[in-house]
């Protein structure tokens, strides 16, 4: 009995292949079998991704309830493929439980993980459950695109736009209120109304807890041949856009006045925090992404189309002038460093 108190292993397997439902490519085989055995659409590329949430680095198990570990166990998988631009197929969960978890929360996570992948037509059809000192959740998803048409962080060119879509600093203003730091951040806003510091909390807290996969507008800049290099934000502007570049072998300048600061972030940090937690806050998982010279009227009718902000930040400039950020004064800036790191180097 590997599996968390008072519910075994088998029925925990049990428990999420009841609720699986066949995503929008059944497999042949799914839950159940040594493996699963797929059908993937003929003349398609194959995406590959894995990612790991542990108690205590990613998440404090206290804070989060079981069904939206699932959900965002899912979803930070479903972002890189979102930002490959192809379409999640199916997916297999490895999920490691200490010995004391208790059944509901056990059941709650596989009605989370169950739950997002029929939202997205994701077939869930295998995984490991084990017995553990932490609990972790380890998604590894399968995703297709035409052959040629993956959208990497290596194709921006100097002229290129870079654009973001959604909002950022939401998720970073929900960590800091869940973890405690920031609980009279809002009362300090004297003038705020009760109701509406409320509701950004709430908003914040679920940016963080429960983010959504840019999954369509993905796809979209993908298809539509609009971006030519695409990255999540996982870890915030300021690590994931030296990321891009990088892989471009380019530089940017991104526009200070041009971010688009959450509204959450902004009512609940206050305006210059916010901007700050904008480029270093991370697990937004909105899409960055560049697009050439003259493509703005395209982004900008798609982003009508889906309902979906899409704000050109900035441009890509030669490698040799780095990352910088340009602020209302008119002076270039290096980016505002992020915190979290999980192997720092000590010091000496
Ligand atoms: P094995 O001994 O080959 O590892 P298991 O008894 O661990 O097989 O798993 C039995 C079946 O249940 C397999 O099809 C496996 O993919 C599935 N399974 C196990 N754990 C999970 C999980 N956490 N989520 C989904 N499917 C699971
Ligand atoms: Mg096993």
């Amino acid at each position: 009995m590997a599996g968390p108190a008072a519910l075994g292993e088998q029925e925990f397997i049990d428990h999420i292949a009841r609720r699986v439902k066949s995503g929008r490519w059944p497999p042949v085989l799914g839950i159940g079998d040594d493996a699963a055995v797929l059908n993937l659409p003929p003349r398609s590329q194959i995406l590959l991704t894995t990612d790991l949430l542990t108690d205590g680095v990613h998440f404090k198990r206290e804070r989060t309830p079981g069904r939206l570990l699932g959900r965002k166990a899912l979803a930070v998988n479903l972002s890189d493929i979102a930002a490959m631009g192809g379409l999640p197929h199916s997916c297999v969960v490895s999920i490691g439980f200490p010995r004391r978890t208790p059944a509901s929360y056990a059941r709650d996570l596989a009605a989370g993980l169950a739950g997002m992948a029929r939202r997205y037509g994701v077939a869930l059809v295998g995984g490991d459950t084990c017995a553990a000192r932490a609990l972790f959740v380890n998604v590894t998803l399968l995703g297709i695109v035409e052959p040629g048409r993956a959208v990497s962080r290596s194709g921006a060119r100097v002229g290129d736009g870079l654009y973001v879509t959604g909002a950022l600093g939401a998720s970073a203003a929900g960590l800091e209120l869940l973890q405690g730091s920031r609980r009279s951040a809002a009362s300090g806003r004297r003038a705020a109304a009760g109701r509406s510091v409320e509701t950004a909390r709430r908003r914040a807290i679920a940016a963080h807890l429960d983010p959504q996969p840019r999954t369509t507008a993905g796809r979209a800049l993908g298809t539509t041949g609009i971006a030519s290099a695409m990255i999540d934000l996982s870890d915030g502007l300021s690590i994931d856009l030296p990321r891009l570049c990088n892989a471009s072998r380019s530089g940017a300048v991104i526009l200070r006045a041009a971010l688009p600061v959450a509204r959450e972030a902004a009512l609940l940090l206050g305006g210059r925090p916010a901007l700050e937690r904008s480029v270093t806050g991370g697990e937004d998982y909105e899409l960055l992404f560049a697009a050439p010279p003259g493509c703005e009227p395209l982004v900008e009718g798609l982003s009508r189309r889906l309902g979906l902000p899409m704000t050109r930040i900035g441009q890509i400039v030669p490698r040799r002038e780095g990352v910088s950020m340009l602020d209302a004064e008119g002076y270039y800036r290096p980016l505002p460093k992020g915190r979290f790191e999980h192997f720092p180097r000590r010091r000496r």
